[in-house]
């Protein structure tokens, strides 16, 4: 489908497991910019997550759905885990651009964190003229390495990098993973679909 006037989001992440973090921030951004859509992309294989053992990329995306099937405005998009080798957001964009026009506005979602190493992914500089970028941060706190970075990157390419605040940025993957190999309780933190998927496929567990 082409539609050239769409505004969509774009969240990557790797979501071993997809928590109430990624699905608040991307509802929040949404809202705040209007947004057609957001489409999840689970990551296939990232070049910086390789000192890890990363849950298989087919249990990410199966969680993703789970996750986002209640969200009549997410979707979710195998894009990157049908990919062979190394899977680069540039590319993600491209093929995103092909398929929905050069005219559609993307905005790409991240963490502040992400935003600290945008300068490092590849062809940054195409990246960041090829689409929108905003930035969640935790309400009250910028961070200044945060900030700083925004306005460099604002001053050397001219270009703003919009900031939203998210009310539940203290939730990350890895301590939901943690959780779950030492027993303690992950309720709460993602949906209960995968709550119960993790422990029916017994994900995480030590050893
Ligand atoms: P890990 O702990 O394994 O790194 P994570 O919780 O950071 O996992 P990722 O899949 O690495 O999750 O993150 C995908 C995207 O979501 C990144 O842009 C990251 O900055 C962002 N993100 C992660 N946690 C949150 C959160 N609690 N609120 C908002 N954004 C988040
Ligand atoms: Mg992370």
């Amino acid at each position: 489908m082409t539609n050239n006037s769409q505004r969509i989001g774009i969240m990557g992440g790797t979501f071993d497991p997809i928590h109430f973090g990624h699905l608040v921030t991307a509802e929040a951004v949404r809202d705040q910019f209007d947004l057609d859509k957001v489409i999840f992309v689970p990551s296939g294989n990232p070049p910086h997550k390789v000192k890890r053992n990363i849950t298989d990329k087919r249990i990410r995306y199966l969680m993703t759905i789970l996750a986002t099937v209640t969200n009549p405005y997410f979707e979710v998009s195998a894009i990157e885990i049908e990919r062979e080798g190394y899977t680069y957001t540039i590319d993600t964009l491209k093929e995103f651009k092909k398929i929905y026009g050069e005219e559609t506005q993307i905005f790409f979602i991240t963490g502040a964190d992400a935003i600290l190493e945008i300068l490092t992914w590849k062809n940054a500089e195409d990246l960041l003229k090829m689409c929108n970028f905003v930035a969640a941060t935790r309400p009250g706190y910028a961070g200044d390495s945060i900030s700083e970075k925004i306005q460099y990157i604002k001053r050397i390419y001219d270009k703003e990098i919009f900031q939203v605040t998210v009310p539940s940025l203290a939730i990350s993957s890895t301590d939901i993973r943690n959780r779950v190999s030492e027993g303690r309780p992950i309720k709460y933190l993602l949906p209960e679909s995968v709550e119960r998927y993790i422990e029916k496929a017994g994900l995480y567990k030590r050893g």
